[in-house]
């Protein structure tokens, strides 16, 4: 239920309801806003009726959340949310470019490529140390040692980062290494991991499984908020379709059919979403001309040498004239890069 309070209502009263609706068992929300005070109780409604809050001197009004996603609506927190990624903030004014290569392959390949993602303009490093691979033949990371190259290039380098988390056994590990996690769309609905990344509070990037609809994103992003962990950002990387002139379908109406049902920032992964170089670019700045809060990009030195996704990997001139590309497009869109 979202329970608005009468603007003279002060923190006191707020906490006291907060107090009565805890004592109820249901989970009371607080969210001071900049006008009223709005709460919220999760839980059984029925239970809430127990409380008597329509005739409460200090509510105006109470009414059920409709959506199924209550943390992750839009409904219950309508301005937008901004996720603080290693000291980035997502969702603001500026749209934050994460580039990086799709695996962890040496010291000096990230180095390297880190350097110039930094250069062009990106403000986060991405760089997978545990690969979730459709072969069990290809190329998995380097796992713990991908995460130690990975630790310390950002701190040579300057770039908060962003790494994949397959497992739950692995959530402790990569939280001592990175800045952010990332879930894969294979992991998408791995709720025992959701959940142990739920109990972290450290920033996470939940893409979206292949064959996903957005409300499933949404109840995803749930699980990890219904935990206690608020930062979480979604990102859009394509769906499965049946044309095989791209790798996946790129679903960019994701961005505003998200933006209105949540209040968590939305970012696009045109490298995954098509699979293929040529076509990164264009759709990187439709995405962002369409609203969404910044791009996951894989960038590497020579791409025709990348352990893994090379096909659909920028090289470092090709990230840089994005980056000034991108400008333009974001002017448009109200945004700074
Ligand atoms: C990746 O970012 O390298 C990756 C494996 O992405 P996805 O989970 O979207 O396939
Ligand atoms: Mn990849």
């Amino acid at each position: 239920m979202i329970i608005v309070l009468k603007p003279h209502a002060t923190a006191a009263h707020a906490e006291e309801l907060v107090r009565d609706i805890a004592a109820v068992g249901l989970k009371p929300l607080h969210m001071p806003g900049a006008e009223r005070v709005v709460l919220g109780a999760l839980g059984d409604e029925r239970i809430l009726e127990r409380l008597h809050l329509e005739s409460h001197p200090l509510v105006e009004s109470v009414k059920p959340i409709l959506a199924p996603y209550k943390l992750v609506a839009r409904e219950l927190h309508p301005a937008d949310t901004i996720v603080s990624l290693g000291g980035v903030a997502i969702g603001g004014d500026r749209i934050v470019v994460i580039g990086g290569p799709c695996s962890v392959e040496s010291a000096g390949q990230l180095t390297t490529t880190a350097r110039a993602v930094a250069a062009a303009g990106g403000r986060i490093l991405r760089g997978g140390a545990f690969k979730p691979r459709t072969s069990p033949y290809a190329f998995q990371g380097l796992g713990r040692e991908g995460l130690e190259i990975l630790k310390a290039v950002s701190d040579e380098v300057g770039l908060p980062t962003l790494t994949e988390v397959l497992d739950p056994a692995d959530v402790e590990l990569v939280d001592r290494y990175a800045d952010g996690f990332q879930v894969g769309a294979r992991n998408m609905q791995n709720f025992r991991l959701l959940q142990a990344i739920g109990r972290s509070r450290k920033p996470v990037v939940l893409k979206r499984g292949m064959a996903a609809r957005i409300e499933d994103l949404l109840l995803a992003a749930e699980y990890i908020l219904a935990e206690g962990n608020p930062n979480v950002i979604l990102c859009e990387r394509g769906i499965q379709g049946f044309d095989s002139a791209t790798r996946n379908v790129l679903d960019l109406t994701a961005v505003p059919a998200i933006k209105a049902r949540s209040h968590l920032p939305v970012l696009v992964d045109p490298s995954h979403g098509t699979g293929v170089r040529d076509y990164v670019a264009p759709m990187a700045k439709a995405a962002v001309a369409c609203g969404a809060d910044g791009l996951l990009i894989e960038v590497h030195q020579d791409p025709r040498l990348a352990w893994s996704d090379g096909q659909q990997t920028l090289d470092h001139l090709e990230f840089a004239a994005l980056m000034r590309d991108l400008e333009p497009f974001a002017r448009a869109a109200g945004r700074a890069l």
